[in-house]
């Protein structure tokens, strides 16, 4: 197992570069990101986030926009209705509770409305480079056909399986490695794995592929 996750770092990092800069985004963008990115597709999320905060990108800012405003601004996200009441409850509390700065702390990133585990790891780890891995989509479907976590492991059990299997040092490449191998080859559907580089590891791809290689 140890040289299946060195093999599975080694394949990240050659085919998508160096990843350590990117631990320094702005923990408040991420938040409301997040919350955006909730059962919407990553094109769509990324157009609506980027719109909304480019007119309000603070705390403050969120909090004195007008609801039907911020509604209007998201909209196409889906779900925007209660998305909105998230954000906004988020930009409060962190106004009144937290002066303003977003707490780099799992258990109160957990108490904002909206926020689970997927998203305060990943403001954890994106904004405040705290070493632990977020489980999105991409990672959980990844895992799961690599064999790494069970079919039935909710999105807790597989980070802490994927803490186990890689060396804490690798976790950040993790992140960004995965999510990028899940929009690159291992597609939600039609995953490429013909022509992927860890196919000889995983019992997915292998079933897959069964009657090309036999
Ligand atoms: Fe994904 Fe297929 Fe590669 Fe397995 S072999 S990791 S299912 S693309």
């Amino acid at each position: 197992m140890v040289g299946n996750a060195k093999r599975i770092i080694e394949f990240l990092e050659e085919r998508y570069g160096p990843m350590r800069h990117r631990y320094n985004e702005d923990p408040f963008r991420l938040l409301i990101s997040c919350v955006i990115s909730q059962r919407t597709r990553d094109e769509v999320s990324e157009r609506v986030s980027k719109r909304l905060l480019s007119v309000a990108n603070t705390p403050r800012k969120i909090n004195g926009l007008p609801m039907a405003k911020l509604r209007r601004l998201i909209k196409s996200s889906g779900t925007y209705r209660q998305k909105a009441k998230h954000i906004k409850g988020i930009a409060k509390i962190i106004l009144e509770k937290y002066h303003g700065r977003v707490p780099k702390d799992r258990a109160k990133l957990m108490e904002l409305p909206g926020i689970g585990p997927k998203c305060s790891a990943i403001v954890l780890s994106y904004g405040f480079g705290v070493p632990i891995i977020a489980v999105d989509v991409n990672v959980e479907r990844i895992s799961k056909r690599l064999g790494l976590a069970g079919e039935k492991d909710n999105i807790e059990a597989v980070r802490e399986k994927l803490q186990k299997f890689f060396q804490r040092n690798k976790w950040l490449e993790v992140n960004v490695g995965m999510v990028r191998f899940g929009r690159d080859i291992c597609l939600p559907q039609n995953p490429k794995c013909k022509i992927c580089p860890l196919l000889a590891i995983c019992p997915f791809g292998k079933k897959r592929t069964k009657n090309d290689y036999p």
